[in-house]
This record gives structure tokens, C-alpha cells and sequence, in this order.
């Protein structure tokens, strides 16, 4: 049974940020991609 790409996303439990491989925990915003270690480092 396939399954649609919006469905995939919304059943995984967490996101893993692709700079580190850390998990994102903390973050609700859905857009931003990545934990906010990298996300400072990349707005120094
Ligand atoms: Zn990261």
C-alpha cells in the first residue's frame, strides 16, 4: 500500500538536522530544516 509524502513526513517522529545529525527537538516551526546550533553558527 503506498503511501503519500505528506503522510510519510507527518508520521515521523522527529526530524534530524542534515549540518550535524543531531535530532530536533525543540524547534515547532516546521520550515526550519536545521537545530539551532547550526542555525547560529550559519547567521554569525
Ligand atoms: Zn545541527
Amino acid at each position: 500500500m503506498l503511501q503519500s509524502p505528506v503522510e510519510f513526513f507527518r508520521n515521523m517522529p522527529e526530524k534530524i538536522c542534515p549540518e550535524c545529525g543531531e535530532c530536533i527537538e525543540d524547534q515547532a516551526e516546521s520550515y526550519l530544516l536545521e537545530c539551532d546550533r547550526c542555525l547560529s553558527k550559519r547567521y554569525e
